[in-house]
């Protein structure tokens, strides 16, 4: 096994093992790039370390191997005194994790080397005491485990007795104090020595580069981000270049497109005289990377040029970073940037037009996600609320909360249920818990690719960035905006990540041009907002034309049916009935459950039947020409009485007035008749139609009629009638058998011909186990993948994510709850042996799903392997379900 591998024997496919910055590294090397020299310690080193405490025996000589070589190629030696090599240590990971890991920069400064490294600076004393300040406190702080508070203060310090305001104004002199009082720090708080031998330095930054995967923030960010643990990261020494030499130096960050916009031209940010670390932390302003033309033209020209080979070379977004050398342009990273939901609709579309992709590759840049994030709604533009300030707009959204201005609170708050708006002068990885808790967030420092605004991007979240009007108050809890506006904690703010704009109060939103266009309000045009629309319009046609799976909504009302027709769906895969049995036909079911007498019974049955009537004829009227799944009663009939401990209440106040209400007690008897300690595993579904008389009867007998008012009236109804939590198939023929005579009659009595169909649900694993036995008197089958999930796991569906899920979470038992995502290798092979065994049975046997899990996109793709033909969800998730199916399919 080999465990390192040098720039130049790598490529961007080896991200398992060589990280995202590794491969890239290498694959730009081999594209001719200007990289400086390096190698790679792979992931594999990383994983034998991390289990058992120790790098791997091979490790050591391997990477002195690469060392050697790495010295002969470079003309000099790690550390040496008169002539030193210096290399950087970084983490590396197969999925970018900004910020999380560590990095050291500098190996090989040392008492003696230093003074080498500023003769090859021509002599620059004061770079070279500055970056060997830089080794000691970078070194102290993420290999020793040093408070970096105390470099800093030291700094500060130093600053202060000089009386300047920039570090770049510290001489060599105060530089060499510095360096002396870091060491020291070092001494005291490590309990060792700042190491002088080069290799030991390099050694132990490579351990601590291992050991950073597993930093609480790391882990937390996993979590998040749902990167597996066991990873690893990999290790990249580098050859050092420097950004800080003079002037004529620098170090920046590019992109080869808008990752808010997705359009094409000058994106990125250029600090002059600074190393890498500065401007991803946001420390220092910078400034546009435009700027760099008048700056340095020939390396400008040069990075533009480099820009397009990786953007024709990857074929998508690239974000870079970069530093010049003395008007030398070196390239530290690139890799397929991270953007906004819009920009990656736009920018998919955009690469098709270029000839660089092609419609199956597009429908891959995007995903289901991203379409949700897009129909959020917005901040109304004519609402008149006070402006605060406008910053970069870097992730986008409308985000309204209480402004906070730590982590902690943002935390705190956000528990008890309060919407929060982090608001930071700028953010750094310590901050990841409360960039999770809030709503969004808003810096007065850095720009689009500072921390808060790279972190927010890829976490979906509403972000303004490096608003700098806004002067923030961390210590006194508040932020002060132009005109002398103060904005205390726990006042309202609103923040709008597509235009940067932040707003006093709450500012009401309007819905998104992505839910205008799919409503049919909006079509294709050339202002900002159509742009967006055009992209999303012709990736869903692409979507729709690849995809195999069907997509139904869960709907039981005209309105909403009409609104997912619109949305694209294929028919209603999922009507529940007991919607149709609330409000004031509450009362019609009461009398119903304290039936006494046949005649009673029927009597309500009776006044049911022409209400459930017109709510079909409604229903099949919007749906005309698609199917309809009507489900018959499936809830706990318990549900439709008063709680008991209110009902009991009120009989108990009545008695003592003597006031004796008949109607009252009797459903006092009756609720306690059908109360039942598991409601959810007791009389509902397919078992209330076997013991209620009449009820399955009555509802077959509504749809049937309804129909054929259809029919008569020349429609094109096409119900399927669907029998909840069915067990075994016994329940299901006795239903079939009364429900058959139901339809026989109203055949007769209209002269229609109804070609009805009539399935079941499998949300029970025994019906799953049994499903060969099932299509025997099923046409159809719809999972009920939450009723699955609920009997499977034997979580009770609507009690465990309030109690317990928390906990299963963080222990990491599960990555997601598998409520919202279908659990694969459980309920999943359940769905899957169900599927072969009904059509085996069955072999034009309809397949589909109904449960949430219709609309989650990772679950899409599973009920598009398992090969069902429709999945159903509600109507704002259609699209979503639409272009998932899309994207399985191509
Ligand atoms: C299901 O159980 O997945 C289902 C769709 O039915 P309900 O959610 O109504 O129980
Ligand atoms: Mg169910």
């Amino acid at each position: 096994q080999k465990f390192v591998y040098d720039f130049t024997e790598g490529n961007r496919n080896l991200k398992d093992l060589l990280g995202g910055k590794g491969a890239n590294l290498a694959e730009m090397t081999n594209l001719g790039l200007p990289v400086p020299p390096g190698f790679t310690i792979t992931t594999e080193a990383c994983k034998v370390y991390l289990d058992s405490g120790e790098a791997p025996e091979a490790l050591r000589a391997e990477v002195s191997a690469h060392l050697d070589a790495l010295e002969q190629k470079m003309g000099k030696k790690l550390g040496q005194a008169d002539n030193p090599l210096l290399v950087s240590v970084r983490s590396g990971a197969k999925f970018s994790m900004p910020g999380m890991m560590d990095t050291v920069l500098n190996i090989g400064l040392s008492d003696k080397s230093v003074t080498g490294l500023a003769k090859q600076a021509g002599g620059d004393e004061r770079f070279a005491w500055d970056s060997y300040r830089r080794l000691i406190q970078m070194f102290g702080k993420t290999v020793l485990g040093v408070d970096g508070e105390l470099f800093e203060e030291a700094l500060e310090q130093a600053k202060h007795a000089k009386k300047v305001t920039v570090d770049t104004d510290l001489e060599a002199a105060d530089l060499k104090k510095l360096v002396r009082k870091f060491k020291k720090i070092v001494s005291d708080e490590a309990g060792r020595d700042f190491p002088q031998d080069p290799r030991e330095q390099m050694d132990l930054a490579i351990n601590a580069v291992f050991d950073s995967w597993n930093t609480d923030r790391a882990k937390l960010y996993r979590r998040q981000e749902r990167i597996p643990g066991d990873l690893g990261t990999a290790v990249n020494v580098c050859s050092m270049v420097f950004g800080n030499l003079g002037p004529d130096s620098g170090t920046g960050v590019a992109f080869t497109r808008d990752p808010a916009s997705g359009h094409q031209g000058v994106y990125g940010d250029y600090l002059q005289n600074a190393q890498g670390e500065d401007v991803v932390a946001g420390i220092r302003n910078t400034v546009p990377l435009a700027d760099l033309e008048s700056i340095d033209k020939a390396s400008y020209d040069q990075l533009m040029q480099i820009m397009e080979t990786l953007e024709t070379h990857y074929k998508d977004l690239c974000d870079i970073e970069f530093t010049i050398e003395r008007g030398q342009l070196w390239m530290l990273q690139t890799r397929v940037g991270k953007r906004t939901a819009g920009a990656a609709f736009r920018i998919a579309t955009q690469l098709v037009d270029q000839g660089l992709i092609d419609e199956a590759e597009a429908l891959q840049r995007v995903n289901g996600a991203q379409l949700a994030q897009l129909m959020f709604p917005r901040f109304d533009d004519e609402a008149k609320t006070e402006k605060l300030g406008r910053g970069i707009a870097a992730s986008p959204g409308a985000a309204v909360g209480k402004a906070v201005f730590d982590s902690y609170t943002a935390v705190k708050w956000s528990r008890s249920g309060e919407k929060v708006i982090l608001i930071r002068r700028e953010t750094n990885p310590d901050d990841l818990d409360g960039m999770i808790a809030a709503e969004g967030i808003l810096t007065s420092r850095g720009g689009k690719t500072s921390h808060a605004a790279v972190v927010a991007r890829g976490m979906g979240k509403t972000c303004v960035c490096g608003a700098e009007e806004i002067e923030v108050d961390t210590k006194r809890r508040r932020m002060t905006a132009p005109g002398g506006i103060v904005v205390e904690e726990g006042d309202v703010v609103s923040i709008d990540g597509s235009t940067g704009k932040v707003y006093l109060g709450e500012v009401p939103v309007v819905p998104s041009p992505v839910v205008e266009y799919f409503e049919g309000r909006m079509h294709a045009g050339a202002d900002d907002a159509d742009e967006l629309v055009a992209a999303v319009h012709r990736i869903m046609a692409y979507a729709d034309r690849v995809r195999r799976l069907r997509v139904r909504a869960n709907a039981d009302n005209a309105e909403d049916a009409l609104r997912a027709r619109r949305f694209g769906a294929q028919g209603i895969g999922l009507c529940r009935t007991e919607h149709m049995f609330l409000g004031e036909r509450r009362e019609l079911v009461e009398r119903l459950i304290l039936a006494d007498t046949d005649d009673e019974r029927e009597q309500a049955l009776g006044a049911l039947l022409p209400l459930q009537k017109a709510d079909f004829i409604e229903l099949f009227e919007s749906m005309d020409g698609l199917p309809v799944t009507v489900r018959l009663l499936d809830p706990p009939l318990h549900e439709f009485l008063p709680d008991i401990t209110e009902l009991s209440v009120r009989v108990a106040l009545a008695e003592s007035r003597k006031d004796h209400n008949e109607n009252d007690l009797r459903l006092l008897q009756a609720v306690h008749k059908l109360h039942e300690q598991n409601p959810m595993l007791g009389l509902r579904g397919v078992r209330l139609g076997l013991v209620i008389p009449g009820l399955f009867a009555m509802q077959v007998r509504a749809i049937a009629e309804a129909a054929a008012h259809r029919k008569n009236a020349k429609g094109d109804p096409r119900p399927e009638i669907m029998i909840p939590l069915v067990g075994t198939v016994q329940e299901l023929e006795i239903v079939r058998e009364e429900a058959d005579q139901v339809i026989a009659e109203v055949e007769a009595a209209t002269g229609t011909n109804l070609k009805l169909t009539i399935g079941t649900m499998i949300e029970l694993p025994r019906a799953a186990l049994t499903a060969g036995q099932i299509a025997e008197a099923a046409q159809f089958f719809s999972f009920g993948t939450n009723d699955l999930t609920q009997t499977v796991w034997g979580f009770s569906r609507d009690d465990v994510e309030a109690s317990f899920f928390t906990a299963y979470l963080e222990k990491g038992i599960f990555g997601v709850s598998p409520f919202e995502t279908i659990d694969r290798d459980g309920v999943g092979a359940l769905v899957r042996s169900a599927v072969e065994a009904g059509r085996a049975t069955r072999p034009d046997l309809k397949l589909g799903v109904c449960g949430e899990h219709g609309g989650d996109p990772e679950s899409v793709h599973f009920f598009h392997e398992v090969g069902l033909d429709y999945v159903s969800c509600s109507p704002f998730r259609i699209p979503v379900a639409r272009l998932e199916a899309g994207r399985a399919a191509a």
